[in-house]
Parts: C-alpha cells; sequence; structure tokens
C-alpha cells in the first residue's frame, strides 16, 4: 500500500466515526510533508476514488436547500451509469417518475433515450446520465434561474469528477449551462462547442421528439456523431 493510501484509508477511519474535520499542529503538518512526502501543507494530496468523490456529492445534493425546490422533491436525482464513462448526456430536471425513483431519465423520454442509444450501439451502463437540476420542478416546469444558478456547482462538480470528453446536452436548458445567451435549439444543434477540452454536442429533448417525432432522427443524428468522435478518438 502506498503511503498516500494509509493516510486515505485513515481518514476515511476517522471519518467513518462521525468527525468530518481535523485541524492538525503545524508540527503534524510538517511530519506529514516529510514523512509521507504529501505535497500541501494543509490539505494532504490523496487519491479518493471517483465514486467516493461522487457519493459525497450526492449526500450533498439530499441534504440541499439552495433553491425551493428541496420542499416539493420526494428524492433528489443525482446521475446514473458508467463514472468513468467517457460520454455524459445532461438533461433539464427529474420529471415525476424520476422524482419517485431518484434515477434520471427513466420515464418515457428516458426509455426513448435507451432505445436510440441501443439503435446507435450504445448501452446505458457505458455513459453517465444526468440532468443540470437535481430536483423537480413542480408540474415539469422550465427550472427557473435561480434554481439552475443555486444547482449548477453540483453539475459543475460531477462533469469535473466524471472527466467526460464529449457531452451531449439534450434540450435548451442544458446547453444554456455551456452556452448562455437565446439562440434557438435549431441554430445550435449538432454543432460542437469547445469547453474546457470537452467536446459539448447539443441536441434536441428526447422529450420534444415524443411530442415531434420528426425530431428523434435528429437526436439519433446527433448520438451517432458522438459515437464516432468517441471510436475516432479511441474514446470507446
Ligand atoms: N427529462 C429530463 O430532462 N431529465 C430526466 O431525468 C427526465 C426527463
Amino acid at each position: 500500500m502506498e503511503k498516500n493510501d494509509i493516510l486515505y484509508q485513515l481518514a476515511r477511519s476517522v471519518n467513518a466515526l462521525g468527525i468530518k474535520r481535523i485541524y492538525l499542529e503545524r508540527p503534524v503538518i510538517e511530519f506529514l510533508k516529510d514523512e509521507l512526502a504529501v505535497n500541501d501543507s494543509t490539505t494532504p494530496e490523496m487519491k479518493v476514488p471517483k465514486s467516493d468523490k461522487l457519493s459525497e456529492e450526492q449526500v450533498r445534493v439530499e441534504d440541499c436547500r439552495g433553491c425551493s425546490l428541496y420542499k416539493t422533491r420526494t428524492k433528489t436525482v443525482y446521475g446514473d451509469g458508467d463514472n468513468n464513462a467517457n460520454l455524459m448526456f445532461i438533461g433539464e430536471a427529474p420529471g415525476a417518475d424520476e422524482d419517485k425513483t431518484g434515477i434520471p431519465f427513466v420515464g418515457r423520454a428516458g426509455k426513448l433515450l435507451d432505445r436510440i442509444l441501443e439503435e446507435v450501439g450504445l448501452n446505458r451502463s457505458e455513459v453517465y446520465i444526468c440532468n443540470t437540476l437535481k430536483c423537480r420542478p413542480p408540474g415539469n416546469r422550465d427550472p427557473l434561474p435561480e434554481e439552475s444558478a443555486a444547482c449548477s456547482p453540483f453539475l459543475h462538480k460531477q462533469i469535473e469528477v466524471i472527466d467526460p470528453k464529449i457531452i451531449v446536452t439534450l434540450g435548451l436548458p442544458a446547453i444554456r449551462y455551456f452556452v448562455p445567451g437565446n439562440e434557438a435549439m435549431g441554430k445550435l444543434r449538432a454543432k460542437i462547442v469547445d469547453y474546457k477540452n470537452r467536446k459539448i454536442l447539443p441536441t434536441y429533448h428526447p422529450a420534444a421528439a415524443l411530442r415531434f417525432p420528426a425530431y428523434k432522427e435528429q437526436i439519433y443524428d446527433d448520438i451517432v456523431k458522438a459515437r464516432d468522435i468517441m471510436i475516432k478518438d479511441d474514446l470507446l
């Protein structure tokens, strides 16, 4: 076991006792720096597994009261899929089925997304799926600006931890997170945006394809485009 792993195990054991934070005296910090070759004096750099980081974030989301949606939610909906996925899908916000189960995209729009993924040769279990909002807006109304603002640090962290190379955004609220403004979906669709070393590929929301079936083919084409980039860049 590496020295940093020992330190990490120790921190986990302390955490399991319900101790959330320890203040270290200067001599202890110096000891850690010298003996364990830890390179930062206040927050020793430890290899925290992605799953632990995401579980911690999920607990923060469950405890969140950053906007009024906590009053009406049944369950928070954090994310689903492979924590190491190179391809991430970001939707808008949980609907009634997601609010009940705590899992994103399990209702009718989710079933359509699953079918499209299957048709292009991808499986839900090898991608990661989440939403801009982690709580359901009552009656499935559009997210309010203050709700998006309150929830965006969670999405930011989720992207940072999962570190996908391609993000397919589903619908307007998701692409607005990366491309603010008021350009219409029809203009944005399928045009790749470079964002912090990632490719963002906007497409329609599958719920829109339930209302306007013509969108289904466009979503399909856009996901094929994402898949082909993954194949070309050896990310699958
Ligand atoms: N619509 C979304 O945007 N997300 C879900 O999880 C379900 C429906």
